[in-house]
């Protein structure tokens, strides 16, 4: 048996931004027994989180799960619908946009990595990594294409490495805008369930999602959310492709089945994430995400520490990136907290390493798990010698006592 004799007492505090904590519910509905994956019983699950999981997509079309973690969902995506030297416009917003790139160049993908062209004082060696996808440099490229040389525009939703989301429906209209016919593949493993998402409405041809952030479940399963176009687009791409196969899988979904040994308790696990997301209502379920966020980030105001994100409009729901200043190693301080105080915060990806952390503020979290968070980290830079111009901790209590909760306004209504 595993001991993790370092947390000894009491709920370790989990806030990486994915995985993210998971609610007891969903713990006790995976427990139970594995079923037949041929049986009877199991097409029943299989259909019913195979149409739940469209509402979260908000799609009408077919979404495909993978016993995988995101990373095989992105080269599902990929290798689905693309042929060896296909070209394809990527935009770089952080560390998960770069592992994306790099992967679509291993398969024999050629591709162009847009980036924001300005500057940045406080973090002058990634300044793009600040910021959400500038639309109206896709369509400038695009409208340059007039071959049509670009197959796909794949861009990410939530950049998991700095806090920062992207206006999807404004790459959605600078694409139609270039009137050209590139497929959109949208990244969204660590939106979906927390941040605002549309497959449909915005013209998404291909989603990737992931089951260990907004949907609240341990990892272990991923997403393709597939419009008709991608699904066209498949029947003359031409990468080698066989596990990740949509055809097959599509088919033998219709049925709740799949055509190898599907991840049965994740699966359980799913259905009954599908029943708290649906009963609370996404857009309660957004609110949610919103108003963490903004107590958390009160708390890094009153800090006086740059967030990631430079851009308020695009702040994240989902996690917060803070900048440490200069001279102070971010991981030292995240190493420190998670000694002293049973507390896991994400850390500096990439460009970013040792320059930045990340506060998670998704999953089976409530307010004062994040103020306990908020607590913590203040703690840890106040020991690791960070000048503080205020108490974090207070701005926080302030933030969350005098807004209240979405939903415990219905409760009370
Ligand atoms: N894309 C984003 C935005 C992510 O946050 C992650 C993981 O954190 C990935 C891709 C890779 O997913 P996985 O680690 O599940 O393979």
């Amino acid at each position: 048996m595993l001991q993790l004799d370092s947390h000894p007492t009491g709920r370790h505090f989990l806030q990486i931004p994915g995985p993210s904590p998971v609610p007891d519910r969903i713990l006790r509905a995976m427990s139970l027994p594995t079923i037949d994956h041929r049986g009877p019983e199991f097409g029943a699950l299989g259909r019913q989180v195979l149409g739940g999981i469209r509402k979260i997509f908000k799609t009408q079309h077919p979404v495909i799960i993978y016993p995988a973690s995101g990373t095989g969902a992105w080269e599902a995506a990929l290798s689905n619908t693309l042929s060896p030297g296909d070209h394809v416009l990527m935009y770089e917003t952080g560390h998960f946009a770069s592992l994306w790139q790099k992967m679509a160049t291993r398969l024999g993908i050629s591709t162009e990595f847009l980036a924001f062209d300005g500057t940045d004082d406080e973090l002058p060696q990634a300044p793009g990594w600040r910021r959400g996808v500038q639309a109206e440099l896709i369509e400038a490229r695009l409208r340059k294409d007039t071959g049509k040389k670009i197959k796909a525009v794949c861009v990410v939703h939530n950049e998991t490495s700095t806090g920062v989301t992207s206006d999807i429906a404004s790459v959605r209209r600078a694409i139609d805008a270039a009137g050209h016919p590139a497929l959109l593949m949208v990244d969204s493993i660590s939106g979906l369930a927390s941040a605002d998402f549309r497959h449909d409405e915005w013209g998404v041809d291909v989603t990737i999602s992931g089951s260990q952030k907004g949907l609240m479940l341990p990892p272990g399963i991923s997403f393709n959310a597939i419009s008709p176009r991608a699904l066209e687009a498949m029947k003359s791409a031409r990468l080698p492709r066989a596990f990740w196969a949509w055809d097959e899988i599509v088919e033998m979904n219709k049925d709740g089945y799949w055509p190898y040994t599907p991840n049965t308790n994740l699966l359980y696990g799913l259905s009954e994430a599908l029943d708290m997301i649906l009963d609370e209502g996404l857009d309660n379920v957004f609110a949610r995400h919103q108003r963490w966020a903004a107590g958390v980030r009160a708390a890094v105001n009153a800090w006086g520490l740059p967030i990631q994100c430079a851009d308020p409009a695009v702040y994240s729901p989902v996690l917060t990136g803070v900048i440490t200043p200069e001279g102070v190693d971010a991981d030292a301080v995240r190493r420190l907290i998670h000694q002293r105080f049973d507390l896991s915060l994400g850390t500096g990806l990439g460009k970013l390493k040792g320059r930045m952390f990340r506060m998670g503020h998704l999953g089976d979290s409530n307010d004062l798990t994040l103020v306990a968070m908020v607590a913590g980290v203040e703690m840890g830079l106040k020991l690791s010698g960070v000048k503080l111009a205020g108490s974090g901790v207070q701005a926080s209590m302030d933030y969350f006592a005098g807004h209240v909760a979405p939903a415990a306004l219905q409760k009370a209504a």
